[in-house]
């Protein structure tokens, strides 16, 4: 069976364990969020990639979810010491290898999916890990601070204001003349199922549906594609997805989610139990709804949630 999965870091890469868990024969390819990239330092950071990587690898630092575990801090301290910043953004020595390794292939003329292919390489995934665009697109978050209308980078919004400004618009610059990566529409046509994990539908997969090409690839594939939900019981599980779903004029729901990505694009969707309530809205929308636990609590609850997907979408190919 192939899967394709639009991923962003966290949900994204913590719901990948559990799939590789629940469909261990699949062949995956995840392809990845490359909106939130930022060059720092003169390096070029991908965290939603490396997420992934690290999570499947067996690098993530498990408790907080991003970057290495292990990690030291001296390359960050002394940058700070000669008064270099940014400072608000935790980049680790270990994490520092990598943005690295990646900034010298790209400097050399790699585009960044042989770059992301050989970082692979080391970590083993187990999945192919795909950019979703070799071209630059960064997520730019129109805020209002100190009286004024600003765009700022996402990582900005997201890492330093922690959300915490009304963002009034999210614009994935560069977004409508990027391409899709080598590789991309043609894992998405080969598609036995595509699944849309509980990753933020704004800013994580809807960049990914962005880049012109791919939301009209998925939704001519003709295969089942099912999606889990970020939001349980009104809030995101983790961060402040609510906050950039207000952006868009989406509520902060499991239904709202669903009927953004419309039934045009989605087939199915999981709530969890404690949103039971919003099953009959989905399906009366278009989509079919089940309700199931969806706290990836541990591996065995993710690869159940997992084989809950997998089972919608047989569902919804019969
Ligand atoms: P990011 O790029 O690191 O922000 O990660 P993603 O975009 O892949 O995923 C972020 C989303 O994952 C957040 O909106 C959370 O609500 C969601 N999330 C995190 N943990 C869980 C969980 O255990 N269950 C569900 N259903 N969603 C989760
Ligand atoms: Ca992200």
């Amino acid at each position: 069976m192939r899967i394709v999965v639009l991923a962003g870091g966290i949900g994204g890469a913590r719901f990948l364990r559990g799939l590789k868990a629940a469909a261990p024969e699949a062949d995956i390819t995840v392809i990845g969020n490359t909106g939130d990239d930022i060059h720092l330092f003169g390096l070029k950071v991908c965290p939603d990639l490396d997420t992934v990587m690290y999570t499947l690898g067996g690098g993530i630092h498990e408790e907080q979810g991003w970057g290495r575990a292990d990690e030291t801090f001296t390359v960050k301290e002394e940058l700070a010491a000669y008064g270099v910043g940014p400072e608000w953004f935790g980049l680790g020595d270990r994490d520092f290898a990598t943005h690295i390794v990646r900034t010298q292939m790209i400097g050399a003329g790699y585009p960044l999916s042989a770059v992301t292919e050989a970082l692979c390489a080391r970590w083993q995934p187990g999945v192919r890990l795909l950019p979703m665009s070799d071209d630059r697109v960064e997520t730019h978050v129109l805020v209002e601070a100190d009286g004024e209308r600003k765009a700022v980078h996402f990582q900005e919004y997201w890492v330093r204001l922690r959300a915490s400004v009304p963002a009034q618009a999210v614009v994935p610059v560069g977004a409508e003349a990027a391409k899709p990566a080598p590789g991309v529409l043609e894992a998405i046509a080969a598609a036995d199922v595509i699944v849309f994990p509980p990753s933020n539908p704004v800013v994580s997969i809807g960049t990914i549906l962005a880049v012109p090409g791919i939301r009209e690839a998925i939704a001519e594939a003709g295969v089942p594609v099912v999606g889990l939900s970020p939001i349980i019981g009104d809030a995101p599980v983790r961060g402040m997805a609510d906050k950039v779903l207000a952006a868009v004029g989406v509520e902060s729901s499991a239904a709202a989610v669903a009927t953004h990505y419309g039934s045009g694009l989605l087939d199915g969707w999981l709530v969890d139990t404690v949103d039971a309530d919003a099953v009959a809205g989905v399906e009366a929308a278009g989509i079919r709804c089940r309700a199931v636990p969806l706290l990836m609590s541990d591996l065995d609850t993710t690869t159940r949630m997992a084989r809950e997907a997998l089972d919608l979408a047989e569902e919804v190919r019969a």
